[in-house]
């Protein structure tokens, strides 16, 4: 692609693009990204002295804009030299908040049939009252004519003990969207126990295409930190299921999350080969390692959770072995480069969490908490919004805080990646991607993303 340079117009680096030089399996090359315009570009070692001249230099001539430099410019990483770029960021900022999207984080049930040594719920709530379910098939049913997207986080407790209200809220929505002309899609967070095959299908058919099931290691370890209810062990029922869901010839994919802590970090080396040779090669099923955090459960004192150094030092080393071994790379890394892609949906004004019995929430982990408690969904469609304690999670980020606006991944996390972790320790909430970008770019390049 060919962009031809007007009379008198120079082009710069974008404040927002990053070139790394990276090794690995794939030799030596460079990955060049912008939080703006979200993109990612893999470089030769055959382009990486022209693509480091071209982003330190100023581009003055039509000559000097073609071939290489032409490419540069159409995906963002080079700008005119007088776009104000900082505007620009703004102006991304104000328009998350008008988006004609829709995102409804819903609780089918608040009861969970695992207990797991590090979760913060309290499961004081059962399954979603009658009430809350007309009151969302009604919300839905007026919002469709309103936004072009509505997209459904189903989560809990663990969403498939309540199968059926998912099966008649989706299709009810489906429906509202259809005539609303609204597009509409979904995803899960389950612990994977209930996921056959069977239900996997049903829940396609209902358009729940991405999931995030929880293994956190060997049978030993995770039966030990993942056990059911009444006790007993997850791991042999989990991994049959995952199984038996790789037969399943459909669009769909799963987030393997694995998270780690002081106890089970020692053998996952070893765990990631066996969970490979299960699920390896399918690029449906993605890795993504997480650390455990003191999230607010009545165990958090006492959780083996690492440091932060130790933290981010792990997270990669493991996604990278993972990749090694032969599992791809889960799609949440990439997404999180995205514009706007690490911004949490308590941010979002558009956005909201809804409990089972009608609690409206910004956050999904704090429900105990009262500046999280912020209106009530009725039997009637309706929401009753306290708006002033909406604003403490949707314009906490860069709004408030200079330092964000400055930052080079201000687009992609607007200083928003968790508004609760900045309310509760005062500090940057700046994701994984940001503070390790070198690591994160290196495991992509290394999967090959173009
Ligand atoms: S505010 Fe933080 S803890 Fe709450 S849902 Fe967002 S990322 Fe999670
Ligand atoms: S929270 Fe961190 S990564 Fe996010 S915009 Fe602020 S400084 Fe940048």
């Amino acid at each position: 692609m060919t962009v031809r340079v007007g009379e008198g117009q120079h082009w710069v680096a974008s404040r927002y693009t990053r070139f790394i030089s990276v090794e690995g399996d794939r030799g030596v090359g460079g990955m060049l990204y912008n939080s703006y315009t979200g993109a990612l570009a893999s470089v030769s070692s055959e382009e990486q002295g022209e693509v480091a001249r071209l982003l330190n230099g100023v581009i003055e001539t039509p000559e000097d804009a073609e071939g290489l430099a032409g490419e540069l410019l159409a995906a963002g990483f080079l700008v005119p030299a007088d776009a104000d770029e900082l505007r620009r960021a703004s102006k991304f900022h104000e328009a998350l908040k008008t988006a004609g999207t829709m995102h409804l984080v819903l609780m089918p049930t608040e009861a969970c049939n695992f207990r797991c040594a590090y979760c913060y719920q309290t499961f004081k709530r059962g399954a979603m009252t009658r009430d809350v379910i007309e009151g969302l098939k009604t919300y839905v049913r007026k919002a469709a004519e309103r936004v072009g997207h509505l997209s459904v986080s189903w989560f809990g407790g663990e969403p498939l003990l309540a199968f059926d209200a998912i099966a008649e809220l989706s299709d009810s929505f489906m429906d509202s969207c259809r005539r609303g002309g609204a597009r509409y899609s979904a995803d899960m967070s389950t612990n994977g126990y209930g996921l056959t095959k069977e239900k996997l299908a049903a829940l396609i058919e209902r358009q729940v295409r991405r999931y995030m099931i929880t293994v956190d290691g060997e049978a030993g370890v995770h039966d030990r930190r993942r056990k059911l209810r009444g006790g007993g062990g997850t791991y042999r029922t989990i991994m049959d299921n995952l199984r038996e869901l790789r037969s399943l010839d459909a669009e769909y994919t799963v987030d393997l999350r694995v998270n780690f802590d002081e106890d089970n970090i020692a053998g996952l080396k070893t765990w990631l080969n066996e969970l490979s040779a299960l699920l390896g090669g399918d690029r449906r099923f993605g890795l993504l390692v997480r650390p455990v955090g003191r999230w607010g459960g009545p165990r958090d004192a006492q959780l083996p959770v690492c440091d932060r150094t130790a933290s981010d030092r792990y997270l990669w080393e493991l996604a990278e072995y993972g990749r090694q071994a032969g599992l791809p790379i889960s799609g949440a890394v990439a997404d999180a480069l995205m514009p706007a892609g690490s911004v949490c949906y308590a941010a979002k004004p558009n956005a909201m969490v809804v409990g089972t019995d009608g609690s409206l929430y910004k956050c999904s982990v704090a429900l105990d908490d009262e500046a999280n408690q912020v209106g009530k969904l009725g039997r009637d469609g309706t929401m009753r919004l306290d708006r002033d304690k909406i604003a403490l999670w949707t314009d906490s980020g860069e709004e408030q805080d200079a330092v964000c606006r400055a930052c080079f991944y201000r687009p992609a996390c607007q200083g928003n990646h968790c508004p609760l972790y900045r309310m509760r320790t005062g500090k940057r909430p700046c994701p994984h991607e940001k503070r390790k970008l070198k690591r994160a770019l290196g495991l992509l390049w290394n999967d090959h993303v173009e």
